[in-house]
């Protein structure tokens, strides 16, 4: 087995040779603290682990892939060599949240509230999982609309519109056909499918392009679509679907500004709308399917927070989510900053039927009881 100096030694080498990004290696000494200070990511992760694995001649158990255990290179020699001790995974405990309100507890859920709007005519069910608002619910839905892309501009986005259908070579360069096939809805033909995501149509805008440091910022709303419903709350699980997304592409730290700012932004929005919900880290399964990887990434850097609403007292459904990709499309549509480093680049999505759900079975489907906020906003037309 391996001394604490040897196996230090050849992770150093490891990873100033093979993993830091260009211009980081130099200054990765014994006590960099590899995820904090960006050296890993989440591709590099299971790059570092394979290579452990193999030097160490032996697996190393789920348990034992925890921050505690990876943090720097003296870390890892210290508790993976001849003697060492790893520490355990602590049992699974909650993720702090970020921010801010759980429920009151003493909301009044309207469970009736989606049919009364849909007996009304303020919200249509369409074929195949979808379905149309109108007059109050409309609003509402413009109403949240307006305001999100309002800060978006503030952030200096610019306005884009996609088309509901994309390119099948976007979707697999994207990745999002091997991580979720099952999730796809067919194009028109072979060659094309309907959007998952607003984003992805904004990658390849930027491929083999440079974008600033500072980030270059992009909004649009549009239909998505998704095969996933869910038989006993349809309206909570559509297959076609409402998103704005704010899109960044720049470095690292241009993604988590507009992602910080958005979060506290949002939490003050829900706030003054008397709404119930809570943001959390969520895992992502986009980046990597192994999930002792992404486990170790999400406790160093959460890559991915959701604002979950709810529907009712026992109920939530994911409303919007914060997302931090890294350099994911950046490697994959070879976009790089002008300084010539892969691009990051993050998101920050809301689904805007799920808004208009959680807040009607929040505040009821009758407007003249719904907050100020969006009262003066939404007036039957
Ligand atoms: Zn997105």
């Amino acid at each position: 087995m391996l001394t604490e100096r040897e196996l230090a030694g050849r992770l150093q080498h490891f990873i100033v040779a093979r993993l830091a990004p260009e211009g980081l290696g130099a200054g990765v000494t014994a006590d960099t603290l590899l995820f904090e200070e960006r050296v890993l990511d989440s591709l590099r992760i299971l790059e570092l682990i394979a290579f452990l694995e193999s030097e160490l001649g032996r697996r190393i158990p789920d348990e034992h892939v925890v921050l505690a255990n990876f943090r720097s290179i003296g870390t890892m020699a210290r508790v993976f060599s001849a003697g060492g001790k790893a520490a355990t995974a602590r049992p699974r405990r909650k993720p702090a949240a970020p921010v801010f309100p759980r429920s009151s507890g003493a909301r009044q859920y309207h469970p009736s509230a989606p049919a009364e709007m849909v007996g009304r005519g303020e919200i249509e069910v369409v074929a195949r999982g979808g379905i149309r608002l109108r007059h109050s619910a409309l609003e509402l839905a413009r109403y949240f609309d307006d305001t999100v892309r309002a800060w978006a501009l503030e952030y200096g986005a610019v306005e884009a519109e996609y088309p509901e259908a994309i390119e099948m070579e976007t979707l697999r360069r994207a990745g999002f056909l091997a991580a979720f096939p099952q999730k796809l809805v067919k194009g028109a033909d072979a060659d094309s499918a309907m959007s998952p995501a607003v984003c992805y149509h904004a990658y390849p805008r930027y491929a083999s392009s440079a974008v600033s440091e500072a980030g270059s910022l992009v909004t649009a709303a549009g239909r998505c679509f998704r095969e996933e419903q869910d038989e006993s709350n349809p309206l909570e699980r559509l297959r076609a679907f409402t998103m704005r997304e704010i899109i960044v592409v720049g470095s690292e730290a241009a993604v988590e500004r507009l992602r910080d700012g958005m979060i506290g932004r949002v939490s003050q929005w829900i706030k003054a709308l008397d709404l119930d919900g809570f943001i959390e880290t969520a895992t992502d399964p986009f980046f990597t399917t192994e999930a002792r990887g992404r486990r170790l990434m999400q406790e160093a850097r959460p890559l991915k927070f959701e604002l979950r609403l709810s529907v009712a007292a026992n109920r939530t459904v994911a409303a919007a989510s914060f997302n931090n990709h890294q350099q994911h499309f950046g490697r994959a549509f070879e976009i790089r900053t002008t300084t010539g480093a892969i691009a990051s680049s993050g998101c920050v999505a809301f689904g805007w039927e799920r808004w208009v759900l959680a807040f009607i079975a929040q505040h009821g489907a009758d407007e003249v009881r719904w907050p100020d906020i969006v009262r003066g906003h939404a007036t039957v037309s």
